[in-house]
């Protein structure tokens, strides 16, 4: 028999658009795909729970669309870097395929899985599947990385051309049979199980999901992206998230699909790219990543070094129990506790509660998210928590606080999100949904609201909070001036 390739599957669990399957397709040679699940190499962030549930089936749906080809995913547990060169060597494999990660532990432990294989003679290639751009391909005129995001996007709207995707046949030649793991053997699901029920109520993961969403969003929402994608009663948005996360849909393949839709004159065009703008976002968090790898745990700013954050963990689990008092903040916090994923205007007034009102480290924030959200995403998840803190790369300013109130009215004005989420104020009239702790009693009364039994009085005001973060952030530039 011919000896095999292996394909490494990773953050690209699909069969269509991947660049790494193709290759080794097109080498004529039996496939040996495999997935490990790696979270015994220290520098791997090991995954959230919501993740671990996502990927268990997404897991399940690529098993099942590569054996409907012929071909079994084999599944391995532990150290990628002894085990794909071990299985390449007991194989007898020619190489090893795989697409870039760019999450800076990944890039750590590939170098030394291209080590291992060199050192054993076997040929491994890497190529480019989750992202619009190979990272070293896109830099500013004087051949630095971008800070800014305005001048990246319009980069890669000129640059962003990608091919056609690669061919991968309908029947797949297999290798023998190859000892694979259980994937239930993997306790990916032991967690809160009535979470998980939240979590399969939302989603469908797999590849066979993520097209189909992508197309029912350019065929509806999408015309109206740019007047609804702030609005989260509205499904305004693709929700495609997840599936980006997990490498079931390529950036490539959203990109096709709905670039050419730019070039038309009309309000289609605009709304075609605002939405690739969004995607752009992706693309900025990952190259920022990948050229200040320590983003993902560390203030890109410095100065933030010297913040003055609070140790509050009755103000953090009130966060983080959708219980502060602030009704969007709390709507949204629950929506991500039951279904992993949070609409990103609340998301940003989230985390701005958690960073400004509360003054607690982002970090703290990035932590939560990374547990709980579905598209929970090192780049995306640091890049924007920085962003919201003001210690990022074209960041918000620190000084610029949202106010919960003024958003909440703004962007669900009657409420429908937050009577969705939370249903203690369900009855409470849109004139005091926003502020319940200023209603009158009878207006508490008839809507059956107990102050503080039913629902928390805010756990901050957040007039003096703003205050408390203006006083920090000012006193941190201070410091940095006088510095050592
Ligand atoms: P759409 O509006 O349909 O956008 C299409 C795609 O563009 C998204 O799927 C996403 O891949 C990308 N995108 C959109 N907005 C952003 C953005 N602000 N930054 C980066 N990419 C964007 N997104 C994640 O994918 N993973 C995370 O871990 C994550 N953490 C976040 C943490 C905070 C504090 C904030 C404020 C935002 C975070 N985001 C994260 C970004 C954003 O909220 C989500 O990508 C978006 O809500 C996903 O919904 P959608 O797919 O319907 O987006």
């Amino acid at each position: 028999m011919n000896r095999p390739v292996i394909v490494w599957f990773r953050n690209d669990l699909r069969i269509f658009d991947n660049p790494a399957l193709s290759a080794a397709a097109t080498t004529g040679t039996p496939l040996v795909p495999v997935f490990v699940l790696d979270d015994a190499t220290d520098q791997i962030r090991p995954l959230g729970s919501a993740s671990r549930w996502w990927l268990h089936q997404s897991i399940r749906e690529l098993a099942r669309s590569l054996r409907a080809r012929g071909v079994t995913l084999i599944l391995r547990h532990g150290r990628a870097e002894r085990i794909i060169p071990g299985l390449a060597a007991d194989l007898g494999a020619s190489g090893v395929f795989w697409n870039f990660s760019p999450e800076p532990g990944a890039v750590t432990r590939d170098k030394d899985v291209m080590t291992a294989l060199d050192s054993i003679g076997i040929a491994h290639c890497r190529s480019n599947g989750s992202l619009l751009i190979e990272p070293e391909e896109i830099a500013t005129s004087e051949g630095k990385p971008y800070r800014v995001f305005s001048p990246f996007w319009r980069r890669v709207r000129e640059r962003c051309r990608p091919d056609p995707p690669g061919q991968v046949p309908p029947v797949i030649a297999a290798y023998r049979n190859i000892k694979t793991d259980d994937l239930s053997d993997w306790n990916l699901q032991l967690c809160q199980l009535d979470r998980h029920a939240g979590l399969r109520d939302a989603w469908i993961p797999g590849e066979t999901a993520a097209l189909a969403r992508l197309e029912q969003f350019v065929a509806s929402a999408m015309a109206d992206y740019p007047a609804d994608r702030d609005h989260p009663e509205r499904a305004g948005t693709s929700g495609l998230s997840p599936y980006l996360r997990w490498g079931e849909i390529a950036p490539t393949t959203v990109w096709r699909r709905v670039a050419p839709l730019m070039d038309e004159a009309s309000p289609r065009g605009e709304a075609a790219a605002a939405f690739l703008r969004e995607l752009a976002w992706r693309e900025f968090n990952q190259h920022l990543m990948v050229h200040w790898p320590t983003i993902t745990e560390r203030n890109l700013r410095p100065e933030f070094d010297e913040m003055s954050w609070r140790q509050d963990p009755e103000g953090l689990r009130a966060w983080q129990n959708g219980r502060t008092g602030y009704p969007l903040v709390d709507a949204g916090m629950r929506e991500l506790r039951r279904t992993g994923w949070m609409h990103n205007r609340v998301r940003m007034v989230a985390a701005s509660f958690l960073v400004k009102d509360l003054l607690i480290h982002w970090r703290e924030g990035e932590a939560w998210f990374w547990d709980t959200l579905v598209d929970a995403d090192a780049g995306n998840n640091s890049g924007n928590w920085q962003w919201v803190a003001g210690s990022g790369a074209d960041a918000a300013p620190f000084f610029r606080i949202f106010n919960p109130v003024t958003q909440s009215r703004k962007f669900d004005p009657e409420g429908v999100y937050i009577r969705r989420w939370v249903p203690e104020l369900l009855r409470l009239p849109a004139k005091w949904l926003h502020t319940p702790w200023l209603a009158p009693d009878a207006v508490l009364n008839s809507a059956g609201m107990i102050p503080d039994r039913t629902y928390p009085r805010p756990i901050v005001d957040h007039a003096g909070a703003r205050r408390r973060a203006l006083a920090a952030f000012n006193e941190m530039r201070r410091t940095r001036r006088q510095g050592p």
